[in-house]
């Protein structure tokens, strides 16, 4: 190799808005087709190990998936006291899955992805995120995920909506009609969280989603993610919940789980929201005193 050909650098670039982009230093590239609803690739980078982007657009990391698998996933999972069966949408890389696993009530992973080949590219390239797929627990089906939903009723305690953004077959995962078809798929103390974009960037996706589910749901409520890799890097998750409020949680219901980066603190002060966040969903401002 020429000092020249050893200069040369690969980079993958996603255009998060029109003047807005996020770049990271690619080694190599280990997998990319054309499958039959997005262009997947993997690529191992030097900043945050292997990458899985759908249509040019980052959905996980090595380094920092945990950020949003764990919060994704503890925070409903705590909410509810005792989830036995989870159905996740989406969330074909396995990472969701393998965090649900964790909770020792948990006795049944539904995972329905609309993409087998992103589960199979998973499989074999990010072992560490989708290394739970296996698990007998855990149930795969490939099929859309909004007729899946609309055909279970008083099944699941919890529900996980991990899509891709709202374009093409994930259109439908970000309708009123569709969070109605959830409610009627949760059991009697059912929890369900979707994630919701950037409040930076996306700020009325975050208002529409909350006050759709806010009509819905008898408890809504918005947190946040920090995610390095995601646009904006703060992300919001919606929560709806029959019964149970996230932020009134018994000190005994924070099951003794390992984790990374959630906490008991953590999924408190992930609803204490920053102003423009907080201004968005204008119910869920706390009040001080009495
Ligand atoms: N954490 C990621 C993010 O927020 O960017 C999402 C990751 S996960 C890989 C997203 C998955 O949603 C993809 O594998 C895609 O195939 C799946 N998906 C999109 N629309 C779907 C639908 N209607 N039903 C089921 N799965 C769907």
């Amino acid at each position: 190799m020429t000092e020249a050909s050893k200069k040369v650098e690969m980079w993958f670039t996603e255009r998060q808005t029109p003047h807005l982009a996020i770049s990271l230093r690619v080694k190599e590239t280990l997998a990319r087709e054309t499958t039959p609803y997005q262009e997947l690739a993997i690529m191992e980078t030097y900043e945050f190990g292997t990458l899985l982007t759908l249509d040019g657009i980052v959905q996980t990391t090595v380094k920092d998936e945990f950020i949003y698998h764990e919060q994704m996933t503890h925070v409903p999972l705590h909410t509810h006291p005792e989830p036995k069966t989870v159905l996740v949408i989406g969330g074909g890389d396995g990472g969701i899955v393998r965090e649900a696993l964790k909770h020792p009530s948990v006795e049944k992973v539904v995972l329905v992805d609309i993409d087998e080949r992103v589960i199979e590219a998973c499989k074999k390239h990010l072992p560490t995120i989708s290394c739970a797929l296996d698990d007998p627990r855990v149930e795969v089906r490939i099929e859309d995920g909004i007729r899946f939903v609309k055909e279970a009723r008083n099944a699941f305690d919890v529900i996980i909506i991990d899509s891709t953004d709202p374009v093409g077959p994930a259109v439908g995962l970000f309708t009123a009609d569709f969070y109605r078809a959830v409610l009627d798929a949760l059991t009697a103390e059912g929890v369900v969280v979707t994630q919701t974009e950037s409040p930076l960037l996306n700020p009325d996706m975050v208002k529409r989603v909350f006050e759709t589910f806010a009509g819905i749901f008898p408890i809504a409520r918005v947190y946040t993610a920090e995610v390095p890799t995601y646009p904006g890097a703060i992300w919001a998750i919606t929560l709806g919940s029959k019964v149970h409020d996230p932020l009134e949680l018994p000190a005994e219901r924070f099951r003794d789980i390992e984790t990374k980066f959630y906490t008991p603190w953590v999924h408190m002060r992930s609803f204490a929201l920053p102003r423009f966040v907080e201004e968005l969903v204008q119910e869920q401002r706390p009040r001080f005193g009495r």
